[in-house]
């Protein structure tokens, strides 16, 4: 058994349905689970919809859930014209209906004023429900057994709105009542990604991007040989081709360079999504859905060991610095800090130290007003927001002090604000200005890779 995954691209129109389509027909030998993200910028959509009506713009809310109605049955329609009209009529029909409540929970959101994560998340989630029924439609009417199975009833979660946190063996549990047996009868299940709902089934959601994680997590569930992540690259490349447009295709990668590079901005994979493949060393292709016979990138335990694999970057990087007299040779200061980030939810991304201060790079800046306050007890406190990360990895990168002096060089004479390499070294991260991270990520690759232009 494999999973398949679908991202927001592979999914975005008829064409792109049909190429998935086929993509599962050629694999149905190896009995394919398929995960689907909604079709591509409808969660963006649905974000800002719940956003608008709830700062009291009805109107604009509303016609942008026309516009998403439109664009989902024009799809629909084009992908069931040959199906029975009764079949294509009742799959408009349950279509209609979700934007139907959809425009409800919008109605209500205007009357509160106000949107919680709980209702977001109820939102959001409408794209990833609406792709996999409109999937399953066009699967089915291709002669794909596919059979649609709720999400919500699989990815079972914890309670934190917005970025829940998923709770793996009832996960398995539910993975094994409600998928198993339709693949044992050689069904293809169709799940939404990205969705998930509470013991108490309330809908939650994995986070931006993680319908990747979604895939990973029924992998996992499941047992199976394999997890393909479709999307619209070529695979797992040396830098992100939108700013590096020569960026090269790599064939093989590690897991734990896979899983350095989704969390320092390789937005290819959600930083998540190596975790439960790794733990039973299931492996992870990433294929390009508009380049099918594509060689893609597998991710595995055995690949060739680089000095420098690959770089990352991030903009919107803030740095807390907390300095104080009272840590020179104390014990237990540092605790203290990680505690204090702890009760704020905030993780953290890369530390440096000396003997009087710490420096911390954190990502989410939401609850930053409050983890200043409690840091302020231990010392003086400053923040430096708009900084950017960029992130050398490779598996023998640690062993290299020329690939760490040449990473140095590349870049020079930007302003570097930190530097730490990994523990494992295999990832040297490098704080600059925002500004500065598209330039050194192309700087940098020239350094490793070669050509680059500016
Ligand atoms: P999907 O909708 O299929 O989940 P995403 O937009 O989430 O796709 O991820 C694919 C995008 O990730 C690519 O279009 C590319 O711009 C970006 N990306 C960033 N870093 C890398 C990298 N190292 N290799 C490949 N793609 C990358
Ligand atoms: N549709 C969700 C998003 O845009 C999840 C995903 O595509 O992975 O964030
Ligand atoms: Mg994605």
């Amino acid at each position: 058994m494999i999973v398949v995954k679908f991202g927001g691209t592979s999914v975005q129109d008829t064409s792109a349905v049909l190429r998935a389509a086929e993509v599962v027909r050629g694999r149905l030998s190896r009995r394919p689970v398929v995960v689907v993200s909604a079709l591509g910028g409808a969660t963006n959509a649905l974000l800002a919809i719940a956003e608008q009506a709830s700062q009291g713009h009805l109107i604009s809310a509303l016609s942008a859930v026309e516009g998403l109605r439109d664009r989902h049955l024009r799809t629909a329609e084009e992908l069931l014209a040959e199906a029975p009209s009764a079949q294509a009529a009742d799959v408009m029909a349950d279509l209609s209906a979700t934007f139907d409540e959809l425009a409800s929970l919008a109605e209500a959101l205007s009357v509160l004023g106000h949107v919680t994560p709980r209702s977001m998340d109820a939102i959001a989630a409408k794209g990833e429900m609406l792709s996999s029924e409109l999937v399953v439609a066009a699967f089915r009417a291709r002669d794909i057994p596919a059979t649609h199975v709720n999400a919500m009833h699989v990815m079972v979660t914890g309670e934190q709105y917005g970025r829940a946190e998923p709770l793996p063996e009832r996960i398995a549990e539910a993975a094994r009542r409600h998928v198993r047996p339709l693949v044992e009868r050689g069904e293809v299940p169709v799940l939404g990604g990205f969705v998930g709902a509470t013991e108490l089934g309330i809908v939650t959601t994995l986070g931006r991007g993680g319908s990747d994680y979604s895939a990973s997590l029924f992998g996992a569930a499941l047992g199976a040989d394999a997890i393909e992540i479709w999307t619209d690259v070529d695979g797992m490349l040396t830098a992100d081709p939108r700013v590096v447009p020569d960026a090269q295709l790599i064939e093989r990668i590690g897991f734990d360079e896979a899983s350095e590079l989704a969390s320092f901005g390789a937005k290819v994979l959600h930083p998540s999504t190596i975790a439960p493949a790794v733990r039973l060393g299931i492996p992870v292709y990433i294929y390009n859905s508009r380049n099918p016979s594509g060689r893609g990138t597998q991710i595995t335990f055995d690949a060739p060991v680089r000095d420098v694999r690959a770089i990352a970057g991030k903009q919107g990087v803030t740095v807390v610095k907390v300095r104080s007299p009272r840590m020179l040779l104390a014990h237990g200061f540092l605790r203290t800090v990680f505690e204090i980030f702890d009760k704020h939810r905030t993780s953290i991304d890369v530390v440096a130290t000396s003997e009087v201060s710490v420096s911390l790079t954190v990502d989410d800046a939401t609850h930053l007003d409050g983890l200043v306050v409690d840091l302020s007890q231990l010392g003086d406190v400053s923040v430096e927001r708009n900084r950017g990360i960029v992130a050398l990895v490779g598996a023998n990168l640690g062993n290299s002090s020329e690939a760490m002096s040449r990473a140095l060089a590349a870049i020079s004479p930007m302003k570097v604000h930190m530097l730490s390499l990994s523990a494992s070294g295999i990832n040297l991260t490098i704080l600059v200005d925002g500004d500065q991270v598209a330039p050194a990520m192309r700087a940098l690759h020239r350094a490793f890779f070669g050509v680059s232009n500016d």
